[in-house]
């Protein structure tokens, strides 16, 4: 009844319903032990994928951990703790529910953010002209989902690189994730927006370069979502826009056509975050 066609045919991809929810939890132990060595590469797209079960409560969560610790091994530790981020991030918004709105850390009540439409719907579109941050935006239209290790980057990208403030990042996750859940997304928006409960004494900003060189150095993620650069040799994949022209020329790609140009410098837009974000913090007292 009235349900989205497209929302059913990506369900389907995550099989709904409690049934396929503990057949996948049953490949997700069978996969633990190795879940430490596989689990920042979206490459081998080798995570539990249980975010949406768990959403839905198709899958309890204590069942998880309770079969996760019979397994003893590093893998299983490892996925533990990435358990324990859900409970802590409920926590948080149990706590302090006015997180809905504002930034948990309150110096950063206020902060100035970009305005720029043209800049957040290319972000939403995929278009960003930084293959990390498209290939992710991209998997998310097509799969309302994305890997972890990219979500950190493209939110890191849209409230630091852009400056967008991280509310129109939080809603357009909410809007197309299948795993979209309030606690889950505002605090990781938060935390990735260096505003939000935050244990790490530094600015953190994702270089999208080095993430992509490091996480996918065979470029086999980012050319399965941008079949654009498919033919773009790996040295030149993370940064397309200081690829020589010859090999652009060869590989089929005009940047600002089949491909965009960056919207921003990345080493611009980081200092000019760090110096906005340090302004913020000081305007409004203690520093860390
Ligand atoms: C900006 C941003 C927004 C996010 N929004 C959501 C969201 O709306 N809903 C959601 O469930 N997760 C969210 N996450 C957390 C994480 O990306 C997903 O839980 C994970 O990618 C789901 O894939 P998986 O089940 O294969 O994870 P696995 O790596 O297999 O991990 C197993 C389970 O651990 C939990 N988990 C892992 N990482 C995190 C984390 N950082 N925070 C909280 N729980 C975690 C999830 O329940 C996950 O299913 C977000 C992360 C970021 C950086």
């Amino acid at each position: 009844m009235g349900v989205d066609a497209r929302a059913k045919r990506l369900a389907a991809g995550f099989g709904p319903g409690e049934r396929a929810a503990r057949r996948a939890m049953r490949r997700a132990l069978t996969g633990a032990d190795d879940y430490g060595r596989v689990r920042n590469l979206p490459a081998e797209d080798a995570t539990t994928k249980l975010s949406p079960q768990l959403h839905f409560g198709t899958i309890s969560a204590r069942e998880l951990e309770a079969l996760l610790l019979e397994r003893e091994t590093e893998g299983a530790l490892e996925l533990r703790r990435q358990i324990a981020w859900r409970d802590f991030w409920l926590n948080v918004i149990g706590r302090f529910p006015a997180n809905r709105d504002l930034e948990h850390d309150e110096r950063m009540r206020g902060m100035r953010w970009r305005r720029s439409a043209r800049d957040l719907d290319a972000w939403k579109r995929g278009r960003t002209g930084v293959p990390w941050i498209d290939a992710g935006m991209r998997q998310l239209l097509a799969q309302g989902w994305m890997h972890n290790r990219v979500r950190m980057a493209v939110a890191s990208y849209l409230t630091k690189n852009l400056l967008l403030d991280w509310r129109h990042g939080e809603a357009h996750f909410m809007r197309h994730l299948l795993d979209g859940d309030e606690a889950q997304n505002n605090g990781n928006w938060q935390w990735a927006g260096s505003v939000g409960a935050d244990a790490q004494p530094y600015f953190r900003i994702f270089n999208p370069v080095r993430q992509q060189q490091r996480f996918d150095p065979d470029g086999i993620y980012v050319r399965r979502w941008l079949p654009e650069l498919a033919e773009l040799p790996d040295r030149h994949l993370a940064a397309p826009w200081e690829a020589p022209g010859p090999v652009l020329a060869e590989a089929g790609i005009e940047l600002g056509s089949e491909y965009p140009e960056p919207l921003v410098d990345l080493g611009e837009s980081r200092a000019e975050a760090i110096s906005r974000f340090r302004d913020q913090r000081d305007r409004n007292g203690s520093a860390d």
